[in-house]
């Protein structure tokens, strides 16, 4: 059986992520965000990753193909893979057709107000990187503390205004083009709705 490769694409806050996580239990699948490789880098690496994300750019493609590259042969790989937050743009996505073939592309489908509320109101836990909102949900049982290991939440030093506008300038130019370059694989979702709406629609759109 061919693996499934499963692209995920959506403005920041969109939830994405979460969806990405449940789809990748559900089919065994790994899931790899981007995002998360690079928080998760180290030394020098990480100073130089950080001033990128900080600012709210985007780290060069180089870098994030050759820590993609790595992740991606690891065994939990071996059914198929979920990128969450890759290809970011055209470059990246060609990259990717030249290693592996996609599957499917899922949209998740925000208004750039409901992005910006959310990612002001987003919190993660700074031991295990699961996210929360204030606002939204998912909200912690104790506030200001993860549900699943107690760890403090924290905002993410990327979600403050600035960062966050020009994060969702950069999608709309760099990023939105390859809802196009995929249409014959895409698969739109309307992501202002509840997590288990969003993913009950999702399992029926993708059978
Ligand atoms: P995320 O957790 O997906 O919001 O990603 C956080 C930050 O990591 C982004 O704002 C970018 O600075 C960087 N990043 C994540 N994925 C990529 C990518 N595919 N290409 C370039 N930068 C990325």
């Amino acid at each position: 059986m061919p693996r499934k490769i499963y692209v995920f694409i959506g403005v920041q806050g969109s939830g994405k992520g979460t969806q990405a996580e449940l789809l990748a239990k559900k089919f065994e699948l790994c899931h790899i965000s981007t995002g998360d490789l690079l928080r998760s880098s180290t030394g020098e690496l990480k100073t130089k990753i950080d001033s990128y994300i900080n600012q709210g750019n985007f780290v060069p493609n180089e870098l994030i193909l050759e820590i993609l590259k790595e992740r991606m042969v690891q065994h939990d790989c071996d059914n198929g893979i979920i990128f969450d937050g890759f290809p970011r743009n055209l470059e990246q996505a060609k990259a990717l057709d030249t290693f592996l073939e996609v599957t499917k592309v899922i949209e998740i489908k925000i208004s750039d107000s409901e992005s910006l509320k959310r990612l002001l109101g987003r919190r993660v836990c700074e031991k295990c990187g699961r996210s929360y909102n204030i606002y939204t949900s998912p909200k912690p049982e104790v506030e200001g503390f993860c549900d699943i290991c107690g760890g403090k939440l924290v905002k993410r030093a990327d979600d403050n205004e600035d960062a966050i506008k020009k994060r969702i300038a950069t999608y709309h130019n760099e990023t939105e083009p390859l809802l196009d370059y995929y249409k014959d694989k895409l698969v739109s979702i309307n992501g202002e709705n509840t997590i288990e709406l969003i993913f009950e629609e999702l399992i029926k759109r993708l059978s």
